[in-house]
């Protein structure tokens, strides 16, 4: 063991860095691992619109630096580690980390989530190459282009409407013929000329020679298929939960998401889960916050308890 703590976090993103923040000025000795640069998911947000305080919205790197600057003010220790397993079977749980092995009472699982694929052809070869998870990332590559975003809801239509900034057109590619995004969303995107829509289509396959080239795409209500010619495509189909690490320690959902009671308490004493990696998450900033005051306050209520 290289070092014990009161409470480990796993993961930096707004649930994490919030709990982390409610730890530390509860005077917790509390670490803080993240595998990437503090900020989570939200780092990609090119504006966040919808979290309070921030009437005219705020960069996502911005906030998420603001989050971890008012955390580490209280004095979160935080350790840039991907962390390879937990045990928790034991009273004091052990988090083991390819800088280490670290103990603590208490653990908070906060370890967000990441896009998920969809297994199609191509998509693996041409990542990078045309297939982009991150329009913020990648939309400059793509001036005055024709692009495709896969995906009917937050993420693909908030990467539709930023792309247009580069792209000559973009062609959102959707499943049904009814969008899941909140309804401002679809209302700018109606309204840009530079978006359409192809409805009640699906993608089966990324060609090209190195670079993306062409979709092969299919209507699911007439299995007609069709081809369409872009130079890239952003592949906004959801999310999926980190939790490949925690080799079945923990009661998932089916989808693979934590579950946990309103407590944010896992079925494991001492072992709580926060932010969009518990199941029912809406998976909003704001929730991830939420979620993180939860986790931390129940926390120190449990490392009270045993002392
Ligand atoms: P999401 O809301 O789950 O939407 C995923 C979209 O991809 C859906 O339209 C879904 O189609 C489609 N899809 C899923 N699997 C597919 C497949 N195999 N083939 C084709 N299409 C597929 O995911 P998200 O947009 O990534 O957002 C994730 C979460 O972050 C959401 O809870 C979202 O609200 C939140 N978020 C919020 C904001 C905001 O501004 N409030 C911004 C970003 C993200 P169906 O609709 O047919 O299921």
């Amino acid at each position: 063991m290289d070092d014990s703590y009161q409470l480990i976090i796993i993961g930096g993103g707004p649930a994490g860095l919030t709990a982390g923040m409610y730890a530390a000025r509860s005077r917790l000795s509390t670490l803080l691992v993240e595998r990437g640069l503090p900020g989570g998911q939200i780092v990609n947000a090119e504006l966040v619109e919808n979290y309070p305080g921030f009437p005219e919205g705020i960069s996502g790197a911005e906030l998420g630096s603001l989050m971890e600057q008012q955390a580490r003010r209280y004095g979160l220790e935080i350790a840039m580690a991907e962390v390879e397993g937990v045990d928790v079977t034991g009273e004091q749980k052990t988090v083991r980390t390819g800088e280490g092995h670290y103990g603590a009472t208490a653990l908070i699982i906060a370890g967000g989530s990441e896009y998920s694929k969809l297994g199609v052809p191509g998509e693996d070869e041409l990542r990078g190459r045309g297939v982009s998870y991150c329009a913020t990332c990648d939309g400059a590559f793509f001036r005055d282009q024709t692009i495709a975003v896969i995906g009917g809801g937050n993420v693909a239509l908030n990467d539709a409407i930023f792309l247009t900034r580069f792209a000559s057109k973009v062609i959102v590619v959707h499943r049904r013929n009814e969008l899941r995004a909140t309804k401002i969303l679809q209302e700018r995107a109606f309204n840009q000329p530079k978006i359409e829509f192809l409805w009640d289509t699906v993608l089966k396959s990324i060609e090209g020679e190195g670079q993306v080239k062409l979709l092969r795409l299919q209507n699911v209500k007439t299995s007609v298929e069709s081809s369409l010619e872009v130079s890239g495509v952003f592949i906004a189909v959801g999310l999926k939960p980190n939790t490949g690490y925690l080799g079945g320690v923990l009661a998932l959902s089916p989808e693979g998401f934590i579950v946990v009671n309103e407590q944010m308490e896992t079925g494991v004493p001492g072992v709580f889960a926060a932010g969009d990696i518990r199941c029912g998450s809406p998976q909003q900033i704001s929730s991830a916050v939420g979620d993180g005051a939860v986790a931390a306050i129940n926390a120190e209520k449990y490392i009270s308890s045993i002392l």
